[in-house]
């Protein structure tokens, strides 16, 4: 009779302090977040059980939000729960240090018995900044098991300095490519798993590329150059996938808490040696119920919360709701206006730019926190650059890509902006200057038309511009804005800026600006 061995690996990420199933404006969503991730681990773990965490787990909700601004002596939530929860990994990830490094280490302090895996984060001394950067343990009998944490290497172009001071980001595929040859060696497990907060450049069947080669997602190359690799568990793109690429399991258990992997490992004796048999399925949170347990744990911060979403701060007597994000975009919707008037009255720049997040609410009559902080959903700041006339337009003609047109001519959403990743954030929208976008007309070539102060803007003219900060380092594929002049910085977050300047004039009347024509000139 052939001996048997059972190996289970929960898998999530990309949370974003997604831990209670509610949104800032919707309060009949499903069962989602991580207390509803406690009934999937409830009903799935088994005695040789892990379960990992792959990062951006920290940041992105307004309860997180809340706890970082308000409460950050106090536990961190997501440590509660990942403490309760007995998560075995966590890998950081690029979200992880929004709020700063102290921030980051803290919600790490918190963690009581959770394991930080991350091989490619170095220090001044060139030793893993967190955590270790593997996990090696035994089953049954002397079965051994490899874990290995990677980060993507691109955190330096999308984050503050000062949150990353002193740290080295070193390429992840080959960081793990040395340690599973490393492995391979010195303890030849029987398998390894590589958790990876990063996703694919490539189609996972084709391997043809789909988003540009900068570093930012190596899940393709690892399958190309490591495979040594039995699991490979990526995040980051949010995606969810279930599939087996040259060999290797590949997951990625989509976001926001909505599912998790259940990833099942057979190790099969036969004549002396173990066969394995893999195999993965997501469950989704929205098939189970919430755990009330760890909604208590949790119950006087949310408390907290909602009494600060809910202070109002504000009114408008205009129609200020987005219904459409498409024609929010497209229209250039009063919001828009707005954060970028409360961006160049702040900094006093000639000319400002902001994007809408995916999913934004827009304002209600009484505006309150909430709100705002789901109108602007990213914790960033101001920065305010010197730029020409010439690469102004560059950059305008990136953002001009942003829009497509369908088989009869209607002016669409570029379909790259959501799929293999949903960033249609990464679509800015200028004031200060009066431009038109002519679809019809090959990227590069679609500005036709561009002033300032109604006069044709000339190559070498001089311009200070306002934008966020993960703009400013290029984040997006801005690469133009990546070396520019930075005359100004303001470390306060967005939100705060907005919430501040509704209190101060209390009534919002936005003067609607339609200095953005977008047009199909073929018709
Ligand atoms: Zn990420």
């Amino acid at each position: 009779m052939s001996e048997r061995f059972h190996f289970r690996l929960l898998a999530m990420s990309d949370l974003h302090g997604h831990l209670i199933p509610e949104s800032l404006t919707d309060f009949t969503q499903k069962p989602s977040g991580l207390c509803a991730i406690s009934s999937i681990i409830a009903k799935h773990r088994t005695e040789n059980t892990r379960v990992l965490d792959l990062g951006d787990s920290i940041q992105g909700s307004p309860m997180m939000d809340y706890h970082q601004a308000h409460r950050h002596s106090s536990p961190n939530p997501v440590a509660v729960l990942f403490n309760h929860l007995k998560v075995d990994y966590f890998v950081p990830g690029n979200h992880d240090f929004n709020y700063g490094r102290s921030y980051l280490d803290q919600f790490i302090d918190n963690l009581n018995t959770t394991k930080v895996l991350c091989a490619n984060i170095l220090d001044k001394k060139n030793r893993p900044a967190f955590g270790l950067p593997y996990d090696l343990f035994t089953l049954g009998e002397g079965i051994k098991i490899a874990i290995i944490g990677v980060t993507t290497q691109y955190i330096p172009n999308w984050e503050r300095k000062s949150h990353i001071t002193n740290l080295r980001f070193e390429n992840a595929c080959q960081v793990a490519k040395r340690l599973v040859e490393h492995l391979k060696k010195i303890e030849n497990p029987h398998l390894i798993i590589l958790a990876y907060h990063g996703g694919f450049e490539k189609d996972l069947d084709t391997f043809e590329a789909y988003v540009a080669d900068t570093g930012e997602n190596l899940g393709s190359r690892m399958l190309e150059e490591i495979p040594e690799i039995d699991i490979l568990i990526t995040g980051h793109q949010h995606r969810s996938i279930v599939s087996t690429v040259r060999n290797t399991l590949v997951i990625q258990p989509g976001y926001n808490g909505k599912a998790m992997a259940v990833i099942d490992v057979d190790f099969i004796k036969e004549n002396g040696r173990y066969a394995i048999r893999k195999k993965a399925i997501l469950e989704k949170t929205d098939n189970y119920p919430v755990d009330e347990t760890c909604v208590t744990l949790l119950s006087n911060i949310r408390k907290e919360t909602e009494k600060y979403l809910d202070i109002r701060i504000g009114k408008t007597t205009q129609d200020l709701l987005i219904k459409d994000a498409f024609l929010a975009r497209r229209d250039k919707h009063p919001i828009v206006t707005f954060i970028n008037q409360v961006q160049r009255e702040k900094t006093k720049a000639d000319i400002s730019c902001c994007s809408l997040g995916n999913q934004v609410s827009g304002f209600p009559d009484i505006i309150r926190i909430r709100d705002v902080l789901s109108t602007y959903v990213f914790p960033n700041t101001l920065v305010v650059l010197r730029i020409d006339g010439q690469t102004l337009k560059r950059a305008l003609e990136k953002n001009a890509e942003y829009f497509a047109l369908d088989e009869e001519g209607r002016i669409i959403a570029n379909p790259r902006y959501s799929y293999p990743k949903t960033e249609h954030y990464n679509y800015d929208m200028f004031d200060g200057i009066d431009y038109c976008i002519d679809v019809a007309q090959p990227y590069g070539r679609r500005i036709v038309t561009l002033t300032y102060q109604n006069k044709p803007v000339s190559t070498h003219q001089s311009f200070t511009l306002v934008m966020n900060n993960y703009r400013s380092t290029g984040g997006g594929e801005f690469q133009m804005y990546r070396n520019l002049e930075i005359v100004k910085e303001i470390n306060i977050d967005i939100a705060s800026l907005l919430i501040d300047y509704i209190k101060k004039h209390k009534t919002i009347t936005i003067q609607a600006h339609h200095n953005i024509r977008v047009i199909n000139s073929n018709q």
